[in-house]
């Protein structure tokens, strides 16, 4: 239903559609297994380093049928600016290229929640004169807030962002 809404949309050229990265774009499932379904940080921070995570195939699908339609994607994720390079790498291994730009978390925004980053980044773009058409992500917390457009909520039964 809200990925028939989005197909919908009439196309502008600052038309962008939001996508998340964790959970969303990639698959962490088998990292999640190696730290027991808990947190370690030095495995976390290993899986990222080693590019570990897998593209999710239906995530890629919906990309690839927004980018040819003529849309722009943006990344925006939680995950912190040290590990820009990591990420970018990661996504554009498990073949997510074309993309407009990946907006990681920078140490001053740090102390925002994620809703409260993930709005801030959609207002700044917002009045940088992109229309956010759309965001997609697993947590209400990509999602919830200003200038999301269609929100596309995928399923995530590992773990909960507040
Ligand atoms: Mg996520």
């Amino acid at each position: 239903m809200q990925k028939k809404n989005l197909i919908k949309l009439r196309l502008r050229n600052n038309s962008v559609v939001i996508f998340d990265v964790d959970e969303t774009a990639l698959n962490n499932y088998g990292l999640a297994k190696q730290m027991d379904f808990g947190y370690v940080y030095d495995l976390n921070k290993k899986w990222n380093e080693e590019l570990k995570a897998p593209a999710i195939k239906e995530t890629q699908d919906l990309y690839f049928y927004l980018l040819n339609k003529g849309f722009k994607i943006i990344f925006l994720t939680g995950r912190n600016s040290s590990e820009y390079d990591v990420t970018y790498k990661n996504l554009i291994q498990e073949g997510y290229s074309g993309f407009d730009t990946l907006i990681t978390q920078s140490k001053e925004n740090q102390k925002l929640k994620a809703q409260e980053f993930k709005s801030k980044v959609r207002t700044e773009l917002t009045t940088q004169g992109y229309e956010i058409v759309g965001t997609v992500g697993d947590q209400w917390t990509d999602l919830n807030g200003p200038y999301s457009g269609i929100q596309i909520k995928l399923p995530n039964y590992l773990y909960e962002i507040k």
